[in-house]
């Protein structure tokens, strides 16, 4: 069987209970290493496959040849596994094997929640994730994404928000985005949630400063009635207050 297993944005406190158990059940560990180095007291001295971030399928197709063989697999994503992690792609592969293999996704914190409860309550209404990298998505279909979830208002978490190959990737959203949102829209940026180095910043869509964007930050943009107070975003529900 596999274990895909959400081990939140970085932090032991931000792991779930059912996740820790997942991995103390597994025999054989797969993951990107950085993830890996996270959860090391939890996996002891299991075997563990560890590989680099672009070589995602081929560990993926690893841990489906493993759990043929009759072991427990835990593969282990960071933030939420079924959000820009592991769990569709070891569904996909597994619901094309002709063996049975039993697959459970365990929760996980993902980073836009992590990021939320920093910046106050951005996300108390409606909202999206959208991802920035073009490596599986067209780019064309993530501007059309961006333009639609602004004209509607959506409060904007953005995942992938830069990096060394696409840093104009993030302007360029801005530009579309900002047809919709207001110049005094709140941003709210949180750089690696639940890890030692975590920072954050608030400021609005038109004083975004792009340059302290990276490859884990978490960028969440505010929609038409999200407002900033003593440093934290606050996108009201609609109570009368
Ligand atoms: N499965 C992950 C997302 C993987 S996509 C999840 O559910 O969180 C990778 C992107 O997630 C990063 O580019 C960044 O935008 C975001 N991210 C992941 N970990 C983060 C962290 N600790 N702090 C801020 N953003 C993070």
């Amino acid at each position: 069987m596999i274990y895909v297993i959400g081990i939140g944005p970085g932090s032991k406190e931000l792991m779930t209970i059912q996740s820790i158990k997942a991995m103390e059940d597994a025999e054989v560990i797969v993951g990107y290493k950085t993830y890996i180095n996270l959860v090391t007291e939890f996996i002891k001295d299991k075997e563990v496959v560890q590989n680099g971030m672009r070589q995602e399928i081929d560990r993926c197709k690893e841990a489906v040849e493993i759990a043929k063989t009759g072991k427990k697999v835990a593969v282990i994503s960071s933030g939420d596994a079924g959000i820009y992690g592991m769990a569709g792609l070891i569904l996909e592969l597994t619901s094309k094997e002709e063996q049975n293999i039993e697959v459970k996704v365990i929760p996980g914190v993902t980073a836009s929640i992590g990021a939320a409860a920093i910046l106050g309550a951005p996300i108390m209404h409606d909202f999206c994730h959208i991802s920035l990298s073009d490596l599986l998505t067209p780019w064309d279909v993530i501007e059309k994404r961006l333009r639609l979830a602004a004209d509607a208002d959506f409060v904007i978490c953005l995942y992938n928000p830069r990096s060394k190959g696409r840093s104009e990737h993030l302007a360029k959203a801005f530009e579309i985005m900002g047809q919709f949102k207001d110049k005094s829209t709140p941003v709210g940026i949180v750089k690696d949630v639940g890890r030692e180095k975590e920072e954050k910043f608030v400021c609005t869509f038109d004083t975004m400063d792009f340059e302290r964007v990276d490859m884990t930050t978490m960028v969440i943009i505010g929609n038409k009635s999200t407002f900033i107070h003593d440093d934290l975003m606050i996108t009201p529900r609609g109570y009368t207050v």
